[in-house]
């Protein structure tokens, strides 16, 4: 299986890593869309919002307290947006489940 983001996970390729867990990691969006861009990642591959299943139920409650922490750490906790793309028309391109920090505005 070829997965961009599980090939970051394994470290097969490249990232700018700013936090990794045994369960999580948060790499730098390599297009930013602000001056803040990172995407959490659940370790585990799970495609998208559409295939989480009751199993997942912590992992997805951790995944939201983990951006919490990284919003306060990278200063960024004054304002921010958390958004899933789910699937092609939801404009997902790397079906790897992953939530989107953006913020940093002035
Ligand atoms: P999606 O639309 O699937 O939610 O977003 C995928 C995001 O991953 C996009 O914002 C895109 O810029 C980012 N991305 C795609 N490939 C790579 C990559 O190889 N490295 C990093 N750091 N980001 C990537
Ligand atoms: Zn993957």
């Amino acid at each position: 299986m070829q997965c961009i983001f599980c090939n970051i996970i394994n470290k097969e390729q490249a990232a700018n890593i700013v936090y990794e867990n045994d369960k999580f990691i948060v790499f730098k969006d390599i297009k930013p869309l602000a001056p803040t861009h990172l995407l959490l990642l659940p370790k585990t591959h799970v495609v998208s919002v559409n295939h989480l299943e009751e199993k997942h139920k912590e992992l997805i409650g951790d995944l939201f307290l983990l951006a919490k922490k990284i919003a306060k750490e990278q200063g960024v906790d004054d304002g921010y947006k958390l958004t899933f793309h789910v699937g092609r028309k939801g404009g997902q391109i790397v079906d790897h489940l992953h939530l989107h920090l953006i913020g940093g505005w002035k």
